[in-house]
């Protein structure tokens, strides 16, 4: 059964075939979803592309989202050439190296700022964005991660920018509920990809996952694609504001086995 047919979907956060991005945009094309791509820079169209038209996609348009006029071009070609959105998947974040490890009170300014604009304001820019091409029944999504919610050693800036984002995820179901367009978030557990290996000591805690968390399983990209599939179907349609924990039931541990 294809939960996605006759749906439009835009994806942004594809920096090659190991990002989260990838794996949600593959499980809606076999959902039955048309697939559209934008990516962040120059550099990344070469991988980008050849993805894309591996799922018959042919919308790929930069777009970096620090950048107004950029973001306005790209949704000017969204409305040309896709006509209408269902589905919008923000899964992008950045953070400097240098506040993605150590101790978290020497943040710096410029360092937050950039953070929150990359990984939160974005998702309000282009919600804003794409709101006019969404219809009753669509959906958006993106993605966090528990350092939102509990401290993560070397997490520091993006917990607290992910805090922000889940708490944005709220407010816009709010916002967008009075259309009918809901909101939602998966907290994803840890992915080997290009951002995770930014947070310092990141694979010490990705192999320390798996011993803790329930299903004693680590995250694939497609695992996080099939609760996309699911929360922009027409199945959850009356789910909106949450954050969806796809994480093996890591979140829900108090004190694990593995410590007894
Ligand atoms: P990824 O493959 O590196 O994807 C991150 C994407 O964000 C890249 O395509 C990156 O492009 C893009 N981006 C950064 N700055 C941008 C800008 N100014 N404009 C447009 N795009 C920009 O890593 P990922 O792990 O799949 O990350 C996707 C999302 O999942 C992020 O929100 C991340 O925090 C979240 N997440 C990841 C994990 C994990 O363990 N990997 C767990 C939970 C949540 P560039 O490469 O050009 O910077």
């Amino acid at each position: 059964m294809k939960l996605l047919e006759g749906k439009t979907a835009l994806v942004f956060g594809v920096a090659n075939d190991h990002s989260i991005a990838w794996g949600i945009a593959k499980s809606m094309h076999e959902h039955g979803a048309r697939v559209a791509f934008s990516y962040a820079s120059e550099a990344l169209e070469r991988r980008v592309r050849p993805l894309a038209e591996s799922i018959d996609s042919t919308f790929v348009e930069k777009c970096d989202v620090t950048d107004d006029n950029q973001i306005e071009a790209l949704f000017e070609k969204a409305k040309d050439e896709l006509d209408s959105i269902d589905i919008l998947v923000h899964a992008i974040a950045y953070a400097e190296r240098d506040d993605l490890q150590g101790a978290f009170h020497q943040t710096s300014r410029a360092g937050f700022r950039l953070a929150m604009e990359i990984s939160v304001y974005s998702y309000i820019a282009l919600a804003r964005a794409a709101k006019p091409l969404m219809g009753p029944g669509s959906s958006m999504l993106t993605l966090t991660y528990y350092g939102a919610q509990k401290a993560v050693p070397n997490y520091n800036v993006m917990g607290v920018a992910k805090a922000a984002l889940e708490a944005t995820t709220r407010y816009l179901a709010v916002d967008l509920g009075r259309d009918r367009i809901r909101a939602n978030a998966i907290s994803a557990g840890p992915v080997r990809t290009l951002s995770a290996a930014g947070v310092s000591g990141f694979k010490r805690m990705y192999r320390e996952f798996t011993s803790y968390a329930p299903l004693g399983e680590p995250i694939s990209i497609e695992d996080i694609g099939g609760a996309a599939v699911w929360l922009a179907s027409d199945m959850a349609s009356k789910v909106t504001g949450e954050v969806l924990f796809v994480d093996s039931g890591y979140n829900i541990v108090g004190i694990p086995e593995s410590l007894e």
